[in-house]
């Protein structure tokens, strides 16, 4: 090639990614799918993706729906295609996200078949599809060594009726094996019709899964015959998965999903976006629909003057006292901007309030000398009875708006006392749609007050109704009832971990 021969359109092209979100539980994502959605430039997304899918997308990357619903469609196949060769063609990296898996009833074929007519670079990953995935929540497996040596994927979205059908039903009733369709919810009765006109034994067993995977997902158990009817009477409709086959029946003796604590409870986590995803996924384990209302944000003040003070001074310090992992990380961040580290702390004795705090702590190199039993500053002031510090120099690095307790009892003490400020925790604005969706919640988690104050302030009068409030300690509770809050669970361990204890007693007492 010559060397001033024009570059390949591939070499100058963006790459597309064809790329498969899986069936909708998050936790579903592919690794591949969420570090292609990290650092994509343009994302053109379908509607049934996960939520929260693209929660890790680069700030500047441009986000594009492009999904249709039945009646209603965001932009054309032919318009996307078009889309996608011309963004990559300038440049730009394309993930295209589509729900399950990108090839299974996901016209990605389609799609990969213009993007070589057009020479575009491309990349195909593959998705947890919901044929296979809706099924396995429901406790069914698509094969089974006694029930099902095949599997079909059937698109069910054909009339059988229509006699141009694309669709063999003669051969799929005949099909020696599952049938699992997708798309089919709506022509059900005409299915199972058309099935059991074409040999299918009527009195096998069937099932239906509606939202596979979802935290409101739901199935229904029944026969090729009586699935139509029994789809009805429970209500189920798109998005499904049907299937047909002897293995529906292992549902009886499989389904776990229902069978987890918080199957069937809705819980609202009010935390700060940085800290609820422990809380968050946890409870998600445990079967709960969770529903993120980040009532408060933490905004660092690591910049603020008086903690430049304390920085200087920071080899001095006798007794240094962190209430939060907060603290504690940004603590770290400020000794780092310093080119300092945990020998910064060599001297001192350091006390945590927390097992989280203690916990963030170790992280950074240093063991606490104390942590109280209990999660609070009194706990922390009962413990540090013994510790000497009359007119030595103390830090206690904490957020703006904590209490009183412990400053004033280690002053009264007469310890040489720096209260320094790392972060402040203002309210994050509620989105009206989350409000919404807070509002028939079985549980409403605090984890401090602010978070108590802020979460009333942003919902005001949309306090959902029905909810029951879990406090993480007294000091909470009390806030919450001074916010006009019941408090109808305290954890008896103040941190997340016992937080989320005392919910499962109380919903373990709930079912009964
Ligand atoms: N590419 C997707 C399928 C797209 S077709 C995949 O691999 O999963 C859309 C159909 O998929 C819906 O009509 C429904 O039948 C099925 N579907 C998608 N998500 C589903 C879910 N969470 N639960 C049940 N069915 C689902």
């Amino acid at each position: 090639m010559r060397s001033d021969s024009p570059p390949s359109p591939a070499a100058r092209s963006g790459v597309v990614y064809l790329v498969g979100a899986g069936p909708g539980d998050p936790g579903l994502m592919t690794a591949r799918a969420l570090e292609l959605i990290a650092t994509a430039d343009l994302i053109l997304y379908d509607r049934l993706i996960p939520a929260g899918a693209l929660d890790g997308v680069r700030p500047d990357a441009e986000l594009v729906y492009v999904g249709k619903r039945p009646g209603e469609v965001a932009m054309e196949q032919g318009e996307i295609e078009a889309r996608m060769v011309a963004e990559a063609a300038a440049g730009r990296s394309v993930v295209r996200l589509k729900g399950g898996d990108p090839f299974v009833f996901g016209r990605g074929g389609e799609e990969a078949e213009t993007l070589v007519g057009a020479g575009i670079p491309f990349e195909v990953v593959p998705g947890v599809t919901a044929g296979i995935a809706a099924p396995a929540y429901a406790g069914i497996p698509v094969t089974h060594r006694d029930d099902a040596s095949a599997v079909a994927f059937v698109t069910g979205h054909e009339d059988p009726e229509k006699p141009e059908s694309a669709i063999d039903w003669e051969a799929l009733a005949g099909f020696p094996g599952t049938l699992v369709l997708y798309m089919g919810v709506k022509n059900l009765p005409r299915i199972a019709e058309r099935l059991i006109a074409a040999g299918r034994d009527p009195d096998q067993p069937a099932a239906a899964v509606q939202r596979g995977t979802h935290p409101d997902q739901r199935a229904v158990l029944a026969t090729t015959a009586t699935l139509p009817g029994a789809v009805a009477e429970a209500g189920l409709g798109p998005p499904s998965i049907l299937i047909f086959g002897p293995v529906a029946a292992r549902r009886e003796a499989i389904a776990w999903l229902e069978r987890r604590p918080l199957h069937g409870r809705k819980v609202v986590v009010t935390r700060a976006r940085a800290q609820a995803s422990g809380l968050a996924e946890t409870l998600r384990r445990l079967g709960a629909g969770v529903i993120e209302l980040p009532a408060i944000r933490i905004e660092p003040t690591i910049d603020s003057a008086e903690v430049a003070a304390a920085l200087d001074a920071i080899h001095s310090y006798a007794l240094v006292c962190l209430t939060s992992p907060n603290g504690v990380r940004l603590l770290f961040e400020a000794l780092s901007s310093r080119a300092l580290d945990a020998r910064a702390l060599a001297n001192a004795t350091v006390a945590a309030i927390g097992p989280g705090t203690a916990r963030e702590l170790r992280r950074h190199g240093v063991i606490a000398d104390i942590v109280p039993p209990r999660s609070i500053a009194e706990s922390l002031v009962e413990a540090l009875a013994a510790v000497e510090v009359e007119g030595r120099p103390v830090l206690i690095a904490r957020a703006r708006e904590a209490r009183d307790v412990l400053p004033e009892a280690l002053a009264e003490k007469g310890a040489a006392l720096d209260v320094v400020a790392l972060y402040e925790t203002v309210r994050e604005e509620a989105d009206p749609a989350t409000i919404a969706a807070a509002a028939d919640a079985d549980y409403v988690t605090f984890t401090s007050s602010s978070t108590v104050r802020n979460f009333v302030a942003a919902v005001g009068d949309g306090l959902p109704e029905s909810a029951r409030v879990v406090s993480i300690g007294p000091v909470t509770s009390a806030t919450a009832r001074e916010h006009g809050l019941e408090v109808e669970v305290e954890a008896e361990q103040h941190d997340p971990a016992g937080l989320v204890v005392a919910l499962l007693a109380d919903a373990a007492r709930a079912a009964g």
